[in-house]
């Protein structure tokens, strides 16, 4: 036996991304072990979500590389639907499909992607929706749902297809504040089940509560990351006492 640590199940050394002439990501070197749970914060415009979308293959990168277990996925060779697949995605913005029921737009992936059964994807849909209390709005189309609602629906459609990486921007700052507990209580019951999740978040007490890590991103560079306990209580860089003064009641 070594007690060499566990490989990082993603990871990422030196991505750099631009938008025109602006340098959005420079230079950034992020791990994530399975079942980590890495809370991503700083100002606007930091980088955060665009990084989220880099790692899942959202967004093409302009330099560095990225690594699912051991494959570069950043490689252009590799199958990127089949990587994006083993990665899910919530974003900000409910982004469930409109015209389709609850019940369709959680197993769409599962069925369509991973081509599971249409049969077994419901009955496993229909047991993760039980489970977040939206047993009764399968049939819905989302319109008919509360903000709250969509993003728990959104959260169980992401991991509807057991992804390895769950990736999650800013899923409470499109609610309204009461109906934010929810959808985090969920996000802390996945952590429970060892969900592996980087989370773009402005939750400072959530990401303080539940994260394995917290990482500060300033401008494209990530300034500093360690525990939340140190992160929060004994932050070393001016840039992020200066940015978590803002947060301070
Ligand atoms: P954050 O999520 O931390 O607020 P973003 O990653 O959304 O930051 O944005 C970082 C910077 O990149 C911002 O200046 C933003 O305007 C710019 N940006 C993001 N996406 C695009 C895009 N698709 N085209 C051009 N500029 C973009
Ligand atoms: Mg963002």
């Amino acid at each position: 036996m070594t007690d060499s640590p566990t490989p990082p199940l993603l990871r990422a050394t030196g991505l750099w991304k631009s938008f025109g002439d602006r340098e959005v990501l420079r230079g950034i070197d992020l791990d994530l072990a399975q079942h980590d749970v890495v809370a991503l914060i700083g100002p606007s415009g930091s980088g955060k979500s665009t990084l989220l979308r880099c790692l899942g293959l959202l967004e093409p990168i302009d330099d560095g590389q990225i690594f699912l277990g051991d494959e570069d996925i950043s490689d252009p060779r590799v199958d990127a639907n089949g990587i994006r697949a083993r990665f899910g995605a919530v974003f900000q913005s409910f982004n469930l499909f409109p015209h389709l029921s609850v019940l369709d737009n959680v197993t769409l992936a599962s069925r369509v992607v991973h081509r599971m059964p249409r049969r077994e994807a419901e009955e496993r849909a229909h047991a993760l929706l039980g489970r977040i209390g939206l047993a009764d709005k399968a049939k819905e189309h989302p319109d008919r749902l509360s903000g709250g609602q969509q993003q728990r629906a959104a959260i169980v459609r992401a991991i509807a297809t057991d992804p390895e990486v769950l990736l999650l921007d800013e899923i409470t700052s499109a609610l309204d504040p009461e109906l934010v507990g929810e959808v985090l209580e969920l996000v802390r019951d996945l952590t429970a089940d060892g969900a592996t999740i980087l989370m773009a978040t402005h939750e400072m007490a959530f990401a303080r509560d539940v994260a394995d890590r917290v990482v500060f991103l300033d401008d494209g560079v990530i300034v500093e990351q360690g525990p939340p306990a140190q992160l929060f209580g004994a932050p070393e860089s001016a840039r992020t006492r200066a940015f978590l003064a803002r947060f301070t009641p």
